[in-house]
């Protein structure tokens, strides 16, 4: 029977670029969003990440956007490179696993987040040591500790040190296929040759890999007839430094 896995994702600036709040904020001409989430956390009185949702019910200016503003703002989201390919990708990953992929985009963040998690995980009926779980901001550390207590796998997706330290795993890329990187390399255990056998293909070629304490990739697009093999140096890569929690 194939083994089962969960990869959760968080939605804002891990499989978008931007974050819904400035891209709201702007539509509706406020130009301090920032400075509104750091008042915010000043009081402590808001779980950080779920400020848009406190402005959208407290602030004044916020509580007067209608739901056109808030389909508006979704349209305007960009998404990362390859989002969809991405999840078509982990359903057919390697024979005798099975990914579940789940974008978690409504959650009253921090601990939030976790329960989602959980009722996800629990409805699928995977183990917890089976969970993958990957996001961008401070709203995702409690359940990247979470994730981490239980032998998971955390997956940042910034550069900022206080998620870095957290994460078992960085990957900083424009292309959400990037994310497959330490997916392939710590639940399939498959080494760096057949990575980039299985990018090919897809299509995509791993241009720079920068395996130092971070992956780095620069992902690109190959031409249909170019998707055969491609080379791939004989040279032994040493195995990638692991940002451990602190
Ligand atoms: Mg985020």
């Amino acid at each position: 029977m194939a083994q089962q896995y969960l990869l959760a994702s968080d939605f804002d600036q891990t499989l978008s670029f931007n974050d819904s709040g400035v891209v709201l904020a702007e539509l509706i001409g406020i130009t301090n969003f920032h400075d509104r989430v750091k008042g915010l956390s000043q009081i402590n009185l808001v779980q950080q990440g779920a400020e848009l949702s406190y402005l959208i019910l407290h602030d004044p200016e916020f509580r007067r956007v209608r739901q056109a503003q808030l389909v508006e703002t979704g349209k305007r989201i960009r998404l990362k490179h390859n989002v969809q390919q991405f999840a078509k990708a982990l359903e057919n990953l390697a024979d005798g696993y099975n990914f579940s992929f789940a974008a978690i985009i409504r959650a009253s963040a921090g601990w939030g987040k976790i329960t989602v998690l959980e009722e996800i995980r629990a409805t699928l009926g995977i183990s917890h040591d089976h969970i993958i779980y990957m996001g961008d901001g401070s709203s995702d550390l409690p359940v990247m500790m979470h994730v981490n207590s239980y032998d998971g796998l955390t997956i940042a997706v910034s550069e900022a040190e206080f998620i870095t330290r957290v994460a078992k795993r960085t990957v900083l890329s424009d292309n959400a296929m990037s994310v497959l990187v330490p997916v392939m390399e710590d639940v399939l255990r498959w080494d760096s040759a057949k990575i980039r056998r299985t990018f090919a293909s897809h299509g995509l070629m791993l241009r720079e890999w920068g395996k130092s304490r971070t992956d780095q990739l620069l992902i690109q697009e190959s031409a249909q007839e170019s998707a055969e093999p491609i080379p791939v140096e004989t040279q032994a890569v040493p195995p990638p430094a692991i940002a451990q929690g602190a």
